[in-house]
């Protein structure tokens, strides 16, 4: 399973290129690096087919 070495949600580059920041959700681990921690962020939606549940995910708005 690839599930044994974590890679970026997005770019799937593994902890030997980038540093990892690591997410639970729905009781499961994902993995994501600083360059892609702010679409978690800004643009959730990029992660649907990613992230299971992403859609759920509200983008943060600034005021
Ligand atoms: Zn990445």
């Amino acid at each position: 399973m690839s599930h044994s070495i974590p890679r970026c949600l997005v770019c799937e580059l593994d902890s030997t290129e980038v540093p990892l920041i690591e997410l639970r959700y729905r009781d499961q681990s994902y993995w994501i690096c600083p360059q892609h921690f702010p679409i978690l962020i800004h643009q959730p939606q990029l992660l649907v087919g990613k992230l299971p549940g992403a859609e759920r995910l509200e983008p943060h708005e600034h005021d």
